[in-house]
């Protein structure tokens, strides 16, 4: 089996402690790094297949971490954030930032979103293998050269924009996007202006999804941050 190999990027030695030893016990391989400048070495030396990075970081801020590793690199960043960091978030998640999670965090939480984004990785790796004209995930299969939906191997009719929202939340599967990323995506810059459009576009291709596949669940919302395809 492939061994993944997780850098945590944290300052503060208590929260450092608890990820070691929580990846340690649950036979993760991991470095750690306690600063930002700490952090891009490891990151260019050893190429770790995750990272976990705190934001508030002693020398670089932890969304310019993000910013120059996106210049070179696109493995998955899971950002722990402050809850006085909230904003901070949604900028590390527009700066290209995975997932996120909120301190004070349950070690079962971070423990769910790494498998969540291992099993991204792995879905990442057999895609390129594959015919990527044709994306399936659970009952959900979209064939972008074709343009059609199919749930449960029945079509599903959307339109333009549903279509064009499933294809952008589906092509970055199990990665959160931000209101803003998807309304830039679908309707140009002022995505502001497109929050209400946006709220009623996804309410509708989540009820179509949801009644074709029997109650699947493949959308979730972060209430205040945005949407994220989940891997079924
Ligand atoms: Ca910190």
């Amino acid at each position: 089996m492939y061994e993944t190999t997780i850098l945590i990027v944290e300052d503060d030695p208590p929260i450092r402690h608890l990820i070691s030893t929580t990846l340690r016990t649950h036979g993760y391989k991991f470095l750690t790094a306690d600063n930002g400048n700490e952090a891009l070495m490891e990151i260019s030396t050893h190429n770790p297949d995750i990272v976990l990075l705190d934001l508030g970081l002693p020398d670089i801020d932890g969304i310019e971490v993000i910013r120059r590793v996106r210049t070179w690199s696109n493995l998955p960043i899971i950002v722990i954030s402050a809850r006085s960091e909230e904003n901070d978030k949604i900028d590390a998640l527009d700066a290209g930032a995975d997932d996120y999670l909120t301190k004070p965090f349950s070690v079962e939480e971070l423990l769910a979103r790494i498998r969540v984004t291992i099993r991204r990785l792995a879905f990442l790796r057999n895609a390129k293998e594959e015919n990527e004209s044709v994306y399936v995930n659970g009952k959900l299969s979209i064939d972008f050269a074709a343009g059609s939906v199919t749930v449960a191997e029945q079509p599903v009719h959307l339109t333009p924009s549903e279509y064009k929202l499933v294809c952008i939340l589906a092509r970055h599967t199990g990665k959160v996007l931000t209101y803003r990323m998807i309304t830039k995506e679908v309707w140009g810059n002022s995505w502001e202006n497109n929050m209400a459009s946006l709220r009623v576009y996804m309410a509708s291709l989540r009820k179509k999804l949801e009644k074709a596949s029997g109650g699947d669940q493949f959308i979730k919302t972060h209430v205040g941050v945005g949407y994220q395809m989940l891997k079924l």
